[in-house]
């Protein structure tokens, strides 16, 4: 007996492996330089820590509904309402374990076989995966450095077919840190409104961590008809350092809120009951922790920029966004994941490899780590490419 057909053709995390390796490396002795991460090197606020603390003291140890909190739903309906003009009500909302669930959950519960889902690459490793595993067709659009690695509205208009369900949007995005601007997302969103059966999946789960004066405006703010068919996916894990904990969550109209809770219901029940409490402190006290986090990433990103424009041979366009560089290697490999395994083996230097994001001749690095680290690290990434270019 073997795994199941819809899991055969599946490709394992390349960012979950990278990480695993250069962890090992560690546990080993080796002095690896880490940029694989994808989460705040923060610990969680204490705050927030305090209210699930007081939630577990006080009984809140028991199942709860499976969508939810009615608190917490209550909590990031409001959360919508106040900072991105959706007019959200908690039965719009579906707690889900995890950002990554949110999607899980929803393309399980709505995609039928053969329904084909727009995605823009670079993409986050796990979007055309999990389509898959919803026996659904990912429909992968390239973009290049040319355009910020965004979506055009006509490769956008090309790439939609009777077939499309969804089109998938992450602005600020995972692995280009690339942020939408309020233009850009109205263009796109016309090209949707051409098309009366296609909606948006809007993952905003970098959407606190930008930089100048780069705007987020959730794509469903833009018109009531769009706000119909728009499906917000979002966590606490990125803005407030709660990784661990694996709280998300959907926003979206309520039959797809309904279809969700009934597959939770019968696989994952509720979110861990009092780690529910502490998202609601995140949301509802006040926000000090998310601009010193920003602050911080500010810095790092200021001298990862730097350290990388100085080496020759590689680019990379400056991210509005998230915690990551993009870098283009292609003039030193054009194997993004030979390179990653060279540069992990002989400079202890973990970087993910483009290709798991649908762009080969690039590497993303992470500068949720502290500035030592980005400091040793960067040196290292020179050397290595010095001498692969000389
Ligand atoms: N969406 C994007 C773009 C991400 O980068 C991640 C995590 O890396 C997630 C969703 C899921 O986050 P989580 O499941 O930790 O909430």
């Amino acid at each position: 007996m073997g795994p199941a057909d819809r899991i055969k053709q599946v490709t394992p995390s390349m960012t979950l492996a990278i990480s695993a390796k250069a962890k090992s490396m560690k546990a080993d002795g080796i002095d690896v330089c880490s940029f694989s991460a994808g989460e705040p090197d923060f610990d969680t606020p204490a705050h927030i820590r305090a209210a699930a603390q007081q939630a577990l003291n006080t009984g809140h140890t028991h199942y709860g509904p499976a969508a939810g909190e009615p608190a917490l739903r209550q909590a990031i309906a409001n959360k919508l309402q106040r900072e991105n003009n959706l007019p959200y009500e908690a039965a719009n909302i579906i707690v889900t374990n995890g950002g990554k669930h949110s999607l899980f959950a929803l393309f399980m519960a709505t995609l039928n076989p053969g329904d084909e889902v727009v995605i823009p690459a670079p993409y986050w490793v796990s979007y055309p995966e999990m389509v898959k595993v919803a026996e659904a067709v990912p429909v992968i659009v390239p973009t290049t450095a040319a355009t910020r690695y965004k979506i055009t509205p006509d490769q956008l208009r090309q790439a939609l077919t009777p077939k499309t369900r969804y089109f998938v949007l992450n602005s600020p995005s995972n692995p280009t840190g690339m942020v939408y601007t309020p233009d850009e997302i109205r263009a796109l969103a016309e090209v949707i409104l051409e098309h009366d059966s296609v909606q948006v999946v809007s993952d905003e789960i970098y959407e606190k961590i930008r930089y100048g004066d780069a705007e987020h405006l959730s794509i469903g703010a833009v018109s009531p008809a769009l706000f119909e068919r728009t499906i917000v996916s979002s966590g606490f894990a990125k803005a407030y350092a709660m990784t661990g904990w694996r709280i998300g969550y959907a926003a979206a109209p309520v039959e797809i809120i309904k279809a969700m809770n009934t597959l939770q219901s019968h696989s994952t029940s509720n979110v861990c009951t009092f780690a529910q409490f502490g998202a609601i402190a995140a949301l509802e006290e006040p926000q000090d922790c998310v601009a010193e986090m920003l602050a911080k990433f500010k810095e790092r990103r200021a001298v990862m920029l730097e350290r990388v424009r100085a080496i020759p041979g590689l680019s990379c366009v400056e991210p509005d966004g998230a915690f990551y560089l993009f870098v283009d290697i292609s003039q030193v490999n054009p194997s993004s994941k030979a390179f990653c395994e060279e540069l992990l083996d002989t400079a202890h230097v973990a970087a993910i490899p483009g290709v798991a994001f649908g762009a080969e001749g690039t590497i993303r690095i992470s500068y949720a780590t502290d500035l030592g680290t980005i400091e040793t690290g960067m040196a290292r990434l020179k050397t290595f490419v010095e001498a692969r270019l000389s």
